[in-house]
């Protein structure tokens, strides 16, 4: 067994240690003896047919505006594997531009690929903290966020969670990132899947059934003891 991870653009969209997603993928696989790849993305180069996870990060507006034509470029691809149940996690930065548009705090407006029907437009503030949601499937989420964009998700698309302490897609509507298919998009930095091992190895077992096209990989059970410390350490910070 060997799952492949698409890392996109692990140099402009990293913040707040979102690189540190990629590695807990890649260690809970390890510690399953399930083989781990990582293909990192950058402008100019090409995505293989063969992706079995897809992980973005976030970024400044200045590194948003960097890879805006390349993600052009790839989104038609990206737009496949999502439609075609690819599992995949895109946090902050990449959320928005996996979106239609962030239209940023100078009005300069920076195209999405479209593949998830929502939109981003800066506030006039930054929405800053500790955030705690509660998620469909997969209960207490944890995690850190600071962006300008406010999200507004399209008719139909589901929030990923309701906010219970932060801020979230708006600040406004209580709801947080998105769920589409097996395509999970939120503000949640910090990095989210350490210490929320759960959304982790739902990327891993949602690969390794669309690999084995079947629904019945049970994944072996993992000593999660120091994940679950850092989770209640984590909600239990004040916002
Ligand atoms: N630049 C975007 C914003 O401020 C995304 C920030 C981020 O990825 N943390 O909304």
């Amino acid at each position: 067994m060997k799952l492949k991870i698409l890392h996109l653009y692990p140099k402009e969209m990293n913040l707040y240690g979102d690189h540190g997603n990629v590695l807990a993928i890649v260690k809970r696989c390890e510690w399953r003896g399930i083989k781990a790849e990582v293909i990192e993305h950058e402008p100019g180069d090409i995505i293989p047919n063969d992706i079995d996870i897809i992980f973005g990060g976030g970024g400044q507006d200045s590194n948003q505006n960097r890879i805006e034509d390349d993600l052009r470029k790839i989104g038609p691809k990206l737009k496949e594997f999502v439609e075609a149940g690819t599992p995949t996690l895109v946090i902050c930065g990449l959320y928005q531009l996996f979106g239609n548009y962030f239209e940023t705090g100078d009005g300069q407006r920076i195209e999405g690929t479209g593949i998830l029907n929502l939109h981003t437009v800066a506030g006039n503030s930054r929405l800053i903290g500790n955030i705690v949601i509660d998620a469909p499937k997969f209960g207490e989420v944890v995690g850190y966020e600071n962006h300008s964009g406010l999200t507004q998700l399209g008719e139909g698309l589901e929030a990923f969670g309701t906010v219970q302490k932060g801020f979230g897609n708006n600040g406004k509507d209580h709801a947080e990132g998105v769920r589409y298919k097996n395509c999970i998009g939120t503000y949640l930095h910090g990095p989210i899947l350490p210490k929320n091992p759960k959304i982790t190895d739902f990327l891993i077992q949602t690969a390794l059934e669309r690999q084995s096209k079947t629904d019945k990989i049970k994944l072996q059970k993992l000593d999660d003891r120091i994940e679950n410390n850092a989770h209640s350490v984590a909600t239990s910070r004040p916002q």
